[in-house]
């Protein structure tokens, strides 16, 4: 299953570095991950400081 991010996001961009595939992209008020890329790593959820991306 894809991680998602909450809305906990600080918008501080360090996940979007991380992703492997790019699935990551700044959104409205929150970053987003493309669930269809999303290789489901963690590797956004290790970097996060307040643990926004989590599998649904
Ligand atoms: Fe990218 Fe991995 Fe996070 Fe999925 S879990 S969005 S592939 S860093
Ligand atoms: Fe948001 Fe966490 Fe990504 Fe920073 S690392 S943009 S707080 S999800």
């Amino acid at each position: 299953m894809a991680y998602v991010i909450s809305d906990e996001c600080l918008n501080c961009g360090a996940c979007e570095a991380e992703c492997p595939v790019g699935a990551i992209s700044a959104g409205d008020s929150k970053y987003v991950i493309n669930a269809d890329e999303c290789l489901d790593c963690g590797a956004c959820a290790s970097v996060c400081p307040v643990g926004a991306p989590s599998q649904e």
